[in-house]
């Protein structure tokens, strides 16, 4: 890609463009059958560079069937403190490389995701129980996020600027506040921090892992990178996402894989004093948990954190209430409601609510439950056991003071793993469910009476992440742009309504308790996340 253009990846846009829905599916099929040929394997760490094996291990198995995916390394403290000093020790010679030959080992790295792109959308189907449209576009985004974040640096210059002051004619004695002086030349730089720990959630493994971990690298930090490896995994391709930037380029030390538990291998990472940031993507509780410990010890730490969501669409009654039901659809229940911008409260004005909710559960009817490596199947497993408690539980809640309107049962699809029925439950605004992250495919349903009503419920939750508005009116659209308290929102968007943002064209960046900088990722203030400003002054 030219320095200054960058294209998205779109890889099943231009399967379809150019007719070749059917070239596609046989890709991913076979890439599947591929995949699963390896599974079973035992996988070690990568340290330096170099295999380490635990005395103890983690099973990780598929959601959809239970099948075996392979056994990976539970790593303890001391595997993350080897981690970090091979970071360590890599980082002198990293940060002192050229930005155009680190921005060249991302773009390499970007066309070797690109060559195996179904082979990794294949790994991440089966382990996290993706659908292939959500699997493909989730690589697609991970090779948008390198080759836009190497794009940002070489657009950028490497993020130096130099300055000068030319030497004054005046003199005098002594120096104050804006004193002439002689000549200096000033070179403003960005420098990296040092050694980040990326610890990653399990539902976007492949393009938040790689957001984070080069959006550190490519800025000249070193990384220890840690999948999520306790109860809902992604630990595969966690691997396979090491493979590929090793053979990019990236030296050893710079790139370290350690699985292990977050309460181990993570909280090393957020306590070690020789890890100088912490690029986080998860839930709230741990987000903040992290944060408090490091401050709380009077560290220094520097956090790019991305957490959770509550994320809500207002269908007004001047909306087009087929786009609204099919946005709503989307985003409620793609990826079976695992997706941080997942929509979970939807508001509707009383006066269209039958009218909406008739042909809201219309579509979900359609959604077919199962086996997510099949084609056609939209609604894929819940990720753990733990998911499929939380889903029954506030099933349960719902029902005893809300009404439930559609699904809240396990779904027989014959498979060993928790799917359940997507569900829509009408509550009121101070229901407990209004508020909680559920992370289920459990769609919340408010009505309300005037606009401002429904955008300040749409407030009412610390998070704010994303949001939609369906209307054709607009003064309401005027309202909802300008007092909506979410970093990304929508307006009118049929192909859904909250989540789905694209590198280079939207940022994704989550407000109030969804988030910690207020930057976003695929946009361009995100890499100066990952640096720290110098200024250096040579006098003549
Ligand atoms: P999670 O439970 O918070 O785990 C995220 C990561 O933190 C995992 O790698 C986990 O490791 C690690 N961890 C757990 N305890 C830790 C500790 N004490 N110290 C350090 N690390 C620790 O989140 P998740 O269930 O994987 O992901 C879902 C959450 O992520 C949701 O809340 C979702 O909204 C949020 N999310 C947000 C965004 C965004 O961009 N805003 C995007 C995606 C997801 P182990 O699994 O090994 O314990």
């Amino acid at each position: 890609m030219a320095k200054g253009v960058f294209t998205n990846e779109s890889t099943y846009k231009k399967f379809l463009e150019d007719g070749k829905e059917a070239e596609f599916d046989r890709l991913f099929d076979e890439a599947v059958t591929r995949v699963r040929t390896g599974f079973g394997k035992s996988f070690p760490l990568y340290i330096d560079g170099e295999k380490v094996y635990a005395s103890e291990q983690i099973v990780e198995r598929s959601p959809i069937d239970g099948i075996v995916i392979g056994t990976f390394q539970k790593a303890t403290r001391e595997h993350a403190k080897a981690a970090i000093n091979a970071a360590l020790k890599a980082f002198d010679s990293w940060a002192k490389t050229d930005y155009k030959q680190r921005a060249a080992v991302f773009q390499k790295a970007a066309d070797l995701f690109s060559a195996n792109k179904f082979d990794l959308a294949a790994a991440l189907s089966c382990e996290n129980g993706k659908s292939r449209y959500e699997s493909v576009g989730e690589v697609d985004e991970a090779i948008d996020f390198m080759h836009y974040y190497a794009n940002e640096l070489l657009v950028n210059r490497g993020f130096v600027r130099r300055t000068k002051m030319t030497a004054s004619t005046a003199k005098v004695n002594a120096g104050f506040q804006g004193a002439p002086g002689s000549a200096e030349n000033v070179t403003i730089a960005m420098r990296p921090y040092g050694v980040f720990g990326v610890i990653a959630p399990f539902n976007f493994p492949v393009s938040i892992s790689v957001g984070m971990s080069v959006g550190a690298m490519i800025t000249g930090n070193t990384v220890v990178f840690k999948p999520s490896s306790t109860d809902s995994m992604s630990m595969l391709t966690g691997l396979k996402i090491y493979e590929l930037l090793k053979e990019g380029g990236v030296p050893p030390g710079v790139f370290n894989y350690v699985t292990g538990p977050g309460s181990e291998v993570g909280d090393e990472l957020v306590a070690n004093k020789d890890v100088a940031g912490i690029a986080f993507t998860g839930s709230r509780s741990v987000g903040m948990g992290m944060i408090a410990k490091v401050y709380g010890n009077r560290m220094q730490k520097v956090f790019v954190v991305e957490m959770g969501g509550k994320n809500p669409a207002i269908v007004s009654r001047y909306a087009n209430l087929d786009d609204a039901a099919t946005g709503v659809v989307s985003a409620a229940f793609g990826f079976a409601g695992q997706k941080c911008s997942a929509l979970s409260r939807v508001y509707v004005h009383e006066s269209v609510k039958e009218l909406f909710v008739s042909k809201l559960i219309e579509k979900v009817h359609t959604l077919k439950i199962g086996n997510p490596l099949e084609k056609g199947v939209y609604v894929g497993p819940l990720i753990a056991e733990s998911a499929y408690k939380r889903y029954a539980e506030s099933i349960e809640k719902a029902k005893a003071s809300g009404s439930l309107l559609y699904g809240g049962n396990r779904a027989n699809t014959g498979m060993n793993g928790f799917y359940v029925e997507p569900a829509i439950v009408e509550l009121r605004q101070d229901h407990e469910l209004v508020h909680k992250e559920l992370f289920v495919p459990i769609l919340c349903l408010i009505t309300y009476k005037d606009i401002d009503e429904a955008i300040s419920m749409a407030n009412d939750v610390e998070y704010g992440l994303t949001a939609g508005l369906y209307s054709s009116k607009r003064s309401e659209i005027k309202a909802f742009t300008e007092r909506i308290q979410a970093g990304v929102a929508y307006v009118n968007r049929a192909v859904s309504a909250t989540t789905g943002a694209m590198v280079g064209l939207h940022t994704f960046v989550g407000w109030k308790d969804s988030g910690l900088t207020g930057k976003g990722t695929g946009s361009k203030f995100y890499l100066p996340q990952f640096m720290r400003e110098q200024s250096i002054s040579v006098t003549k």
